[in-house]
């Protein structure tokens, strides 16, 4: 385990690199900025978005150091020491372990267990700690902001800085109640971290840069930097359409649909806003109602809210976190 001494011998010489994952809407860019105002040397982040859609892919990235010079950066992370996933559906769509060497670090928002991680990820070189932040917080917020809970399992596995920092610095960037609540999912995230350590050790001291070059629409490639963050219906135009993208993956609840209860008003199927609320023409010649599309809902709520005999209800995907090893 990096205890405080050494990280802060490594600080001193070297710079630490991170690199974040989430959606659009669950703070990624507010968690690397945090990163840095929490710690007691120097620092710099920068975002990288896709496409301007709520639950579209997005990655922040941070560098630390105790050297004002070694953080003279403004490209994107490329071979990160610790990576934080906020939502865990990404792992099934980007390479989130790309450029990460022997020994780093994954923080990841899940219920899987390390070895499951470690199966799906392909590699057994790298230090896991699995939190299931999502659970915490809507439970302590009422909704699926995991930013700073990703900060507490990130203080419990790198030192960078400590809970007080964090606070301080949560302090000075949010107002009222929700100053509280973030430091109690914090807390709640430093001890519901699962930790799982291999016995390479990350070599802080190697050189990071990448050779500069230059990205062009339709070299191999470019697809990906949209991918999952546009909603096209007509697929004649882009190929890259609604069937593709799987918005189902990044809701944090199924929808459940209650047959018997439902009087087939339709208004769940306006207020959908990613149709995906199932109707059949009967034999009647009336549309009827016959489930939930999965694959596309999102959970929005906005169905469950305004159906008005409760035929529809929501249910956690996240099970409790598991930890595949004892600590
Ligand atoms: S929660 Fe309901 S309204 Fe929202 S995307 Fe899913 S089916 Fe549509
Ligand atoms: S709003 Fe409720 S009752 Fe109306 S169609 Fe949807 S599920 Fe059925």
């Amino acid at each position: 385990m990096i205890t405080p001494k050494k990280i802060k011998e490594v600080l001193e010489h070297n710079c630490i690199n991170l690199r974040f994952h989430a959606r659009g809407g669950q703070g990624g860019v507010t968690a690397s900025n945090l990163c840095v105002e929490a710690f007691y040397g120097y620092g710099i982040c920068q975002p990288r978005f896709g496409a301007e859609r709520m639950g579209s892919p997005t990655e922040s990235y941070v560098r630390l150091s105790l050297s004002k010079e070694l953080i003279r950066s403004n490209e994107q992370v490329y071979a990160p020491h610790f990576v934080a996933i906020l939502d865990e559906s990404l792992m099934w769509e980007i390479n989130v372990t790309e450029g990460l060497p022997k020994g780093g670090w994954i923080i990841i928002n899940t219920d899987m267990n390390q070895l499951e991680i470690q199966e799906l990820i392909e590699r057994k070189d790298l230090n896991i700690a699995t939190i299931p932040a999502t659970t915490i917080a809507l439970d302590v917020f009422g909704r699926n902001i995991t930013n700073t809970i990703i900060l507490g399992a990130l203080i419990r596995v790198s030192q960078l800085f400590s809970l007080e920092e964090l606070s301080n610095a949560i302090q000075n960037r949010f107002k009222g109640s929700i100053i509280e609540k973030n430091i109690k999912a914090i807390k709640q995230a430093i001890d519901a971290t699962c930790v799982y350590e291999v016995e390479d050790e990350i070599d802080f001291t190697v050189d990071t840069k990448v050779a500069w070059t230059q990205i062009d629409p339709f070299l191999p490639g470019y697809e990906e930097l949209d991918k999952a963050g546009v909603w096209y219906c007509d697929e004649d135009v882009i190929s890259y359409g609604s069937k593709q993208v799987k918005t189902g993956s990044w809701g944090e609840y199924d929808i459940i649909w209650d047959k018997e209860t439902c009087t087939d008003c339709a208004q769940c199927w306006y207020i959908c806003p990613d149709f995906a609320i199932l109707r059949e023409k009967g034999e009647d010649e009336l549309w009827h109602m016959t489930g939930v599309d999965q694959f596309h809902c999102k959970s929005c709520l906005n169905c469950v809210n305004i159906c008005p005999v409760n035929a529809l209800s929501k249910k956690l995907k996240q099970r409790p976190g598991t930890c595949a090893v004892e600590e």
